[in-house]
């Protein structure tokens, strides 16, 4: 997958702001954040997207969840966070390697669900 960002940023070959990294997890902070905190949780597996997600590759989307809580810990969000996952061009995925914004530190008070 020569040709994907997050790939690249997890290889270290593109420098990023890592917050958090595991045998299975690579975590490092939004360019462009939409919160105080704006944390991108991806697996290093190389997953295009939530409808790729399947029982060979479940592993790694369980650690991303794994993951989830203690980074939110980490990064002071004690009273709560919302973790999003873009799925395909209607839904406004922009890179093709499956990820969770996990966004918080702030009043998430426009709720889509
Ligand atoms: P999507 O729109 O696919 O759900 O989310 C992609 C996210 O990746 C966007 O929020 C965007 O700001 C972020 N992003 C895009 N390019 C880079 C980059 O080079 N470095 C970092 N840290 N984030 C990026
Ligand atoms: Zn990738």
């Amino acid at each position: 997958m020569n040709d994907c960002l997050f790939c690249k940023i997890i290889a270290g070959e593109i420098p990023s702001s890592k917050v958090y990294e595991d045998e299975k997890v690579f975590a490092f902070r939004d360019i462009n954040p939409q919160a105080p905190v704006h944390v991108l949780v991806v697996p290093k597996q190389h997953i295009d997207s939530a409808n790729d997600i399947s029982a060979e590759n479940l592993d790694s989307v369980a650690a991303c969840f794994r993951a989830i809580p203690a980074i939110a810990a980490a990064e002071g969000l004690s009273d709560g966070y919302r973790v999003i996952n873009n799925c395909g061009k209607a839904a406004g995925q922009t890179v093709m390697h499956l990820h969770f914004h996990l966004i918080g530190g702030c009043e998430l008070g426009e709720k889509i669900v």
